[in-house]
């Protein structure tokens, strides 16, 4: 229902008017639904009263449908279509099947107007040469095929010509291509930034090292933020905005990386067929002797790890051994010296370690936990890692002081609470650590604060919409990213429609979609009236607060107040409607993962480490023991944010950002769950094209008039279908006017613009159609 027939001009059906004067002759193509192939083909036998048709499908079988209920197919012409908006019947199922033709012919770049739309190969393809670099380069999207390169170097030439900053969103759902992309747009930048710029005399060695290390921070953000998930043997875990500063002259100027919600649960809890962070089996699999040792990793392997060993050892066709070696090439180009890179690695070994540190029951009955011999043992190894003292440690696991009123009390614990505090830690750890790694990268690619007349473009590359079986807070973070997103694209998409008419002086009002999406963003991100996550903060100070009050307390807010949101009848959660379906989130445990709390009797020892790196990742837990001390703690406490304030505040900052640039769009696309090449599932495309906003894209683009053509065009293609046409050279304008009236074109269906005429979708289908009669 997403591509509606109506005309929106004068709300009526006016495409389908059209064609019921123009009757179709030969054999008259549809699509038609299909609860596995989503589509199949067919044409009509026989159009029967009471509107059905019976229609002889290209699959042999026989079928009756309602003849509202087919849609039409395109004429040859378009078929295999570089940009989907030229398709004159913009359907959905003419935009999978161009898809799918393309696709089986390595043909895996597409437009749909404003989206570049990819569809991962599974299987190299020789389209990144430096040849096709060469064919690129500088070169517009009308005379090129569809290509990653394409909107790259469009992007560039934009930064270079126009000094206006630029960005390069990539989402899509995982396994679906995003970062392979993402590298092709940075592979491409760094091609093109410095080949053919004269070098500067002194900064010529520095510049062409600085693409070098931009390409290099991959490997490292990859080690320590990617894992083996089922759909996704080099799946990333956070979601990443790489901005890439240019000099005046296009000359690259440095590089930043911001980082958005990286998956730490992942460094605790695996599932089967899965893996942890590749560091971990990189670092066992490629440590040296000497390393193992200093790490108390001797003789250990994945199996020997709690944290590791319940998932996939390895990953088939990647050597671990390999990976390290490239991990520990990057390290050195990135210049991290050798003191940097082990106390980061010690760091992963301390993690590792901190797993198999399982708390059991003191005794019997007593629920008291307490530390058998080998989780003191591998304790020790934690402390000695850690730079920290082992008996305050499991003071601090076992028996935590707390402060109530006035007065410190030490709390009982029990065993699951002091894994949970286990765990934590190491998520803890994990995650300060890879936002330290970010910052020294970050260091490394600094341009120094950048020139004043520089410019950037940002490349985005952020999971997309998200509907799992069970959606929890995560799912919640992500679709709110990508609902800001799609508001974003609708507005730009707007904004150049409104544009292009009015350059063409065309009348036309178009509609800014980009509204209808903020009841639910509203819904979600503003504090007052409260919404979803503001809600979730205050119950997160609330001491008797549970997930259960929080539900209930939302349910009475917003339950029959919006259209948008609705309580879950069976489960604890609520149902939200966003522009690309309806969400059903549990609730469950939402308020500890929006607190993410750790252990601060632990973290307080972790500030006073003895390794400088750890008391640096924990500066802001250092223990209050004077008034000043206290007023600076007060400070770094009101610094504390819960996760829902921490993204929402990042991502406000990043859409200011992207609000500063001119925007382009790559939704990936995953053909199939199998991770194999030329197996394209319709149905599962068809679902990623309305979860990424591209069918909402063209339900907009139908909206005013999609089909563009110019003058020239338009008179060389249906010239034949008009009578006694002047031979004296008119201008093209006028001749097109002459044209539209000796073909007898309702005004409603087209205008005229001045250099082309604009039609509404499904009239160049008639056209075709009559040309094809003569
Ligand atoms: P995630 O959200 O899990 O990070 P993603 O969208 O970033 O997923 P990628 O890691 O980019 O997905 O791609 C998954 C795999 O698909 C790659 O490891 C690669 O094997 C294959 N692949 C993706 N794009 C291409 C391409 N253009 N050419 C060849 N192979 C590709
Ligand atoms: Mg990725």
């Amino acid at each position: 229902q997403f591509i509606k027939t109506e005309d929106a001009e004068t709300g009526t059906g006016s495409v389908r008017g059209i064609e019921g004067e123009n009757d179709f002759s030969g054999k008259r193509y549809v699509w038609l639904k299909d609860p596995s192939t989503a589509f199949v083909r067919g044409w009509v036998v026989e159009e029967s009263e009471g509107d059905m048709l019976l229609v002889q499908c290209e699959d042999g079988s026989q079928r009756q449908v309602l003849a509202d209920a087919v849609d039409k197919v395109n004429p040859a012409k378009f078929d295999k279509a570089n940009d989907m908006a030229e398709l004159t019947h913009l359907n959905e199922p003419s935009v999978v099947h161009n898809l799918q033709m393309r696709y089986q012919s390595d043909l895996i770049y597409t437009y749909s107007g404003l989206f570049l739309v990819t569809v991962n190969p599974y299987c190299p393809l020789p389209i990144y040469s430096r040849d096709y670099i060469n064919m690129y380069k500088g070169r517009g999207r009308e005379d090129t095929k569809p290509h990653i390169f394409a909107m790259a170097d469009e992007a560039f030439r934009n930064l270079v010509d126009e000094g206006a900053n630029q960005s390069i969103l990539v989402t899509g759902e995982s396994g679906a291509g995003k970062t392979e992309n993402t590298k092709k747009v940075i592979q491409y930048l760094a091609a093109v930034a410095t080949s053919d710029t004269p070098r500067a005399k002194s900064g010529g060695r520095h510049i062409s090292n600085l693409s070098e290390q931009i390409l290099r921070a991959n490997p490292i953000l990859e080690a320590f933020g990617n894992a083996q998930t089922v759909r996704n043997n080099n799946s990333s875990r956070f979601g990443k905005f790489i901005r890439i500063e240019f000099t005046r002259a296009g000359q690259i100027a440095g590089a930043f990386i911001d980082w958005y919600l990286l998956e730490k649960s992942r460094v605790v809890r695996i599932n089967t067929n899965e893996r942890s962070y590749h560091i971990f089996y990189q670092l066992l699999q490629g440590a040296g002797t000497k390393m193992k040792r200093d790490f108390l990793l001797d003789g250990l392997d994945i199996g020997d790890f709690e944290y590791t060993k319940h998932g996939n050892d390895t990953i088939t066709g990647v050597s671990d051994q390999e990976e390290w070696n490239s991990l520990v090439e990057a390290f050195h180009i990135m210049g991290f010296s050798e003191r940097d890179q082990t106390s980061i690695l010690r760091k992963m070994a301390a993690i590792l370690h901190l797993g198999n540190i399982r708390a059991t029951k003191e005794s019997i009955r007593a629920d008291q936990a307490a530390l058998g011999t080998d989780a003191r043992s591998h304790a020790a190894k934690v402390c000695q890692l850690l730079g920290i003292p082992l008996d305050p440690f499991i003071k601090a696991l076992l028996h935590p002081r707390v402060k109530a009123g006035r007065e410190w009390v030490e709390k009982v614990q029990t065993p699951e609470q002091v894994n949970l505090t286990l765990d934590a830690l190491a998520k803890g750890i994990y995650e300060r650590g890879f936002g330290d790694l970010v910052n020294r990268i970050n260091r490394q690619l600094d341009c120094g604060g950048g020139a004043d007349d520089s410019h950037f473009i940002g490349v985005l590359d952020i999971a997309g919409f998200e509907i799992f079986d069970e959606n929890s807070f995560e799912q919640l973070c992500i679709n709110f990213t990508n609902e800001k997103l799609q508001q974003f694209f609708n507005h730009h998409m707007f904004v150049l429609e409104q544009e292009e008419y009015a350059r063409e002086q065309i009348e036309w009002n178009f509609i800014d979609f980009g509204r209808d999406l903020q009841p639910t963003i509203d819904l979600i991100e503003l504090s007052n009236p409260i919404g979803i996550f503001s809600c979730l903060d205050e119950d997160c100070v609330m001491p008797k607060a549970t997930d259960k009050t929080f539900t209930e307390k939302l349910n009475s807010l917003w339950d029959r107040k919006t259209p948008k949101y609705r309580r879950s009848i069976l489960n604890q959660g609520f149902i939200l409607t966003h522009y690309a379906a309806e969400v059903e989130y549990s609730t469950e445990g939402w308020l500890e993962k929006n607190k993410d709390p750790m252990n601060d009797n632990a973290t307080r020892l972790l500030a006073d480490s003895s390794d400088k790196h750890i008391a640096h990742l924990f500066s802001d837990c250092v223990e209050a023991d004077d008034e000043q001390g206290a007023a600076r703690s007060r400070v770094k406490k009101g610094l504390f944010r819960t996760v829902a304030q921490r993204h929402k505040e990042q991502l406000s900052t990043l859409m200011t950002q992207l609000h500063s640039t001119h925007p382009h769009f790559v939704r990936c696309i995953i053909p199939n769950h199998k991770k194999r090449p030329k197996q394209f599932s319709a149905p599962l495309v068809l679902d990623q094209l309305r979860c990424n906003g591209v069918l909402e894209g063209i339900r907009i683009a139908r909206t005013g008039f999609p089909n563009r053509l110019p003058f020239v065009e338009f008179r060389t293609r249906y010239e034949v279908l008009c009578k006694d046409m002047p031979t004296n050279p008119l201008e093209g304008r006028e001749i097109a006017k002459l044209m539209l009236g000796k073909l007898k074109l309702d005004r409603s269906l087209y205008r005229v613009g001045l250099t082309k005429v604009f039609f509404r979708a499904g009239v160049l289908a008639e056209l075709e159609e009559q040309r094809d009669e003569l």
